[in-house]
């Protein structure tokens, strides 16, 4: 938690695919209705954070330009800077770590207190579902009688477990995966000669991982987990081997690739008019309910985690090609 030192790369605007969201908030902002806590809801990685914080500058921006933060002002400077005295990031100490009870009753203290530029006094909880239970149940009671000009935003990756009494004292905006069209020319644009189509079937349609493969050269490692999955089916290797070859893979990236692949292949025997067998369906499951735990702050053994989805794999595949 911290409002001062943390410097972030500034997002004073949107990324192309949350117009939608952007013009729904701008209405907002225009007929004076803009709520005390909103939840940011979706996949993770299309960029929910980069929208709250687009956000926060526009409202801290002291003369807003075209609707957006103009990026000049005092406000801008300092925000762009890390150290805008109104915006409180409240984050784990560290990915995967829980936020606390503590930490709440800090951000209670910040949100109560009057603000020193421009009215606003502006939380982000990023992601809404790392509070423990008491740092949740100690969030309702500011979300319920929030001070005059204080929103709060929260960050929320779908299937992560909130409490349904946030949720329902938050104005929920969804963030579904972009199309195609919409991220097209960002990502031309940013990844810089990659191949598009490739890289958002590795990042299964999410334009930040698919950025992120680009830029780490990841798609080399997503080419041998391939591999590596052919060599299974074959008996050329067992999940122990595979599990090990493909460490470099983070348990998420590892559980998402599989997923698309997986939902690939039932879409593919659909349209092919032959019914997808059953345990490709208990595999899904299998994924989903492992999507979750790598979600989660249980914070599995990678190792482990990737031998139970590779033998789920291959459980499967025998039965299919049985
Ligand atoms: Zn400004």
């Amino acid at each position: 938690m911290n409002n001062s030192d943390n410097v972030r790369k500034p997002a004073l605007i949107p990324y192309p695919w949350q117009e939608t969201q952007w013009r729904r908030v701008e209405r907002l902002i225009y007929a004076d209705k803009l709520p005390h806590a909103m939840l940011f809801s979706g996949v993770d990685e299309t960029g929910k954070l980069d929208f709250a914080l687009a956000l926060a500058a526009r409202l801290l921006c002291l003369e807003p330009r075209g609707g957006h933060a103009c990026g000049d002002c005092k406000g801008c400077k300092l925000f762009e800077a890390g150290s805008h005295p109104d915006l409180l990031m409240v984050e784990p100490a560290a990915t995967g770590k829980a936020i606390s009870v503590d930490t709440i009753r800090e951000l209670i203290t910040f949100a109560t207190k009057t603000a020193m530029l421009n009215g606003w006094r502006i939380v982000i909880v990023n992601p809404a579902e790392a509070m423990t239970q008491s740092a949740a149940n100690a969030l309702l009671k500011i979300l319920e009688e929030p001070g005059g000009a204080t929103l709060i935003m929260m960050v929320h990756h779908q299937k992560g477990e909130l409490l349904a009494t946030i949720r329902s004292r938050c104005q929920t905006m969804l963030f579904p995966v972009p199309s195609r069209t919409q991220v097209d020319s960002w990502l031309q644009g940013n990844a810089g000669g990659e191949q598009i189509d490739r890289l958002l079937e590795l990042a299964a349609g999410r334009p930040l991982a698919a950025l992120r493969i680009a830029q780490t050269g990841m798609g080399e490692e997503l080419q041998l987990l391939e591999q590596v999955m052919d060599s299974i089916v074959c008996n050329r290797t067992t999940p122990v081997q595979a599990a090990e070859a493909l460490k470099a893979l983070t348990p998420l990236d590892f559980v998402e690739y599989l997923l698309a692949w997986q939902l690939r292949d039932i879409r593919g025997k659909v349209e092919a008019g032959k019914p997808p067998e059953r345990s490709l369906f208990q595999f899904l499951d299998q994924l989903l309910a492992a999507k979750r735990l790598a979600m989660s702050k249980a914070n599995p053994n990678p190792q482990l985690f990737m031998e139970e989805l590779l033998m789920g794999w291959q459980h499967a595949r025998s039965i299919v090609s049985a």
